[in-house]
């Protein structure tokens, strides 16, 4: 079955092909020449997710996936959360952020956190699905690892010693919130007709 990934990253769509053992043709909004994107004007990772995923479907009549993810500290009141590309400013560079992360967290005993990414599935105008993924952890006292991007560098996932930043991808895309959400997505393809065409 075709279907666009509403991104222009292509690490994203590697990630869904594989997961899907290659079952899936999934192309790109770059694959198709297409350079705009969405604003993501929602409150809420399902709004950003579905608004995207209904905007690429109506784009270009394909099967769309979009996904919206992000960081939510509880300590700092679930910031960054849907603003987590914006935070602290969408250019200054992720070292930068996560150095004032790291010192907004210094005297907090609550560490807590947890990644959160709802991807959307658009098979029509009215058969749109969302699915949610959930990684529990915390905030790291320092930044540690080169590997991913964003906040990988301090967040330590529940139950394992290293960062997202320290593990390599395939380990990270085992247990990570985008993993689990597009696992969810491939099951529930895999129960529909339109998986096997
Ligand atoms: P997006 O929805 O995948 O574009 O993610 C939005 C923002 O959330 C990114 O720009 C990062 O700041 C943050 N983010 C989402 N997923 C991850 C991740 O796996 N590692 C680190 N940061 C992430």
């Amino acid at each position: 079955m075709k279907l666009l990934l509403a991104t222009q990253n292509p690490n994203k769509v590697i990630e869904l092909k594989r997961l899907s053992h290659n079952q899936l043709d999934v192309v790109s909004l770059s694959d198709l020449n297409i350079e705009e994107d969405v604003e993501e004007t929602g409150q809420t990772f399902e709004e950003n997710a579905r608004l995207k995923a209904l905007w690429a479907y109506h784009k270009t009549g394909i099967p769309c996936i979009a996904d919206d993810s992000g960081l939510e500290i509880t300590a700092l009141n679930n910031e960054p959360g849907v603003y987590s590309a914006r935070y602290l400013g969408v250019n200054t560079p992720y070292p930068i952020k996560n150095q004032i992360v790291l010192e907004r967290m210094q005297k907090q005993s609550d560490r807590s956190a947890r990644f959160i990414s709802v991807v959307c599935l658009v098979l029509s105008e009215y058969d749109v699905h969302c699915f949610e993924g959930i990684m529990k952890g915390s905030i790291a006292t320092e930044a540690k690892g080169s590997n991913g991007f964003g906040y990988d560098p301090i967040f330590l996932p529940e139950n394992h010693a290293l960062t997202y930043a320290e593990m390599d991808l395939s380990t990270k895309n085992t247990l990570s919130h985008r993993g689990q959400a597009f696992r969810k997505v491939i099951t529930y393809l895999e129960s529909r007709a339109e998986y096997e065409k």
